[in-house]
């Protein structure tokens, strides 16, 4: 079965019925980009870029940045391009972006409240983006966005960057990791084109168990029945956006994939080392028996349970 998932890599994805679903790579710097191309990835749904903000001394300026986006963008030649802006904070604290002391920084001025912050450093990025060129789509996506009110500060620096900048707008999209953005999508809808699920956050602020304590890992599942609810209830809001995807753990998790289609994602990025097998398990797959499964899974007492039962299932797939 695997050298099957590896020979048809490089192909398209579909259900066994026919239902398209988008496979991309999580990526973090432009090296990663063409092995994750040749191992099958449709396009990167999430490009952290925190890695290039990490370990120095001051912020990378504007045309370092688009260096490394557009070596990217050319990398997936024409396939979509989602960058994340800077998702600082929390635990990947910078030298220039110093925080007040926390007392609980994954509930602190992290993700989109730290561009917030500091406009200088968000625009600068937004600018860089878009000043990328590629026949494919370029995206931003911003992190931890809890309230409507901050999509539309940050939309309003894009559209300054846009305007600075004199390209085409790119695509905005917001990631759902806070319960908040879950349960509000509905209200986020009309001023975003896509939604991806951040399953790591999301399940650490649905269990309040902190994502770093190793002596809570067993029980940080994301198959929780609570994150799948909250994953269900998003997408019954998120109406017809163009992407309705996954780039948390789960997205790379074969056991979690069919129930994750079941609840209407359409797009998963994995771990590069992962996507031609994520597709392996999507072809075997038909979206009648996914749906039933994620009903199932709803239901369910606990993530033990609801592994078990998808666990049984996928077996039988393969
Ligand atoms: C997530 O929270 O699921 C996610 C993809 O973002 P990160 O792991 O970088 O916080
Ligand atoms: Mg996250």
């Amino acid at each position: 079965r695997r050298a099957d998932a590896r020979a048809l890599a490089g192909e398209d994805c579909r259900t066994a019925d026919g239902v398209r679903i988008e496979v991309f790579a999580n990526l973090g710097d432009a090296a990663e980009a063409a092995p994750a191309v040749a191992g099958g990835a449709e396009g990167c749904g999430l490009l952290r870029t925190e890695f290039l903000f990490l370990e120095r001394e001051t912020a990378p300026d504007e045309d370092e940045q688009l260096a490394e986006y557009q070596a990217i963008a050319d990398a997936l030649d024409g396939r979509p391009l989602i960058v994340r802006t800077l998702d600082a904070g929390g635990d990947k604290p910078l030298p220039y972006l110093p925080t007040p002391p926390e007392e609980n920084p994954a509930l602190g001025l992290r993700g989109v409240r730290s561009g917030l912050h500091r406009p200088d450093i968000l625009l600068t990025q937004l600018r860089a983006i878009c000043r990328v060129r590629s026949r494919g789509a370029v995206a931003v996506m911003l992190p931890m966005i809890a309230s409507v009110a901050e999509v539309r500060q940050a939309r309003a620096m894009l559209d300054v960057a846009v305007a600075e900048t004199g390209g085409a707008a790119p695509l905005l999209g917001v990631m759902i990791e806070t319960p908040a953005a879950a349960m509000t999508t509905d209200r986020l809808a009309p001023a975003i084109d896509f939604i991806s699920f951040g399953t790591n956050d999301l399940t650490q602020y649905a269990l309040a168990m902190d994502r770093q304590n190793a002596g809570l890992a067993a029980q940080l599942d994301g198959l929780h029945p609570a994150v799948l609810r909250l994953i269900a209830r998003s997408v019954e809001g998120a109406g017809a956006l163009k992407w309705i995807g996954v780039c948390g753990g789960l997205a790379s998790d074969l056991t979690a994939v069919p129930i994750l289609i079941g609840l209407g994602v359409r797009e998963l990025s994995a771990t590069p080392s992962m996507v031609a097998e994520v597709k392996a398990v999507v072809r075997g797959l038909t979206l009648d028996d996914c749906r039933a499964l994620a009903a199932e899974a709803l239901a369910q007492d606990g993530a033990e349970a609801v592994r078990a039962l998808a666990g049984e299932r996928l077996a039988a797939l393969l």
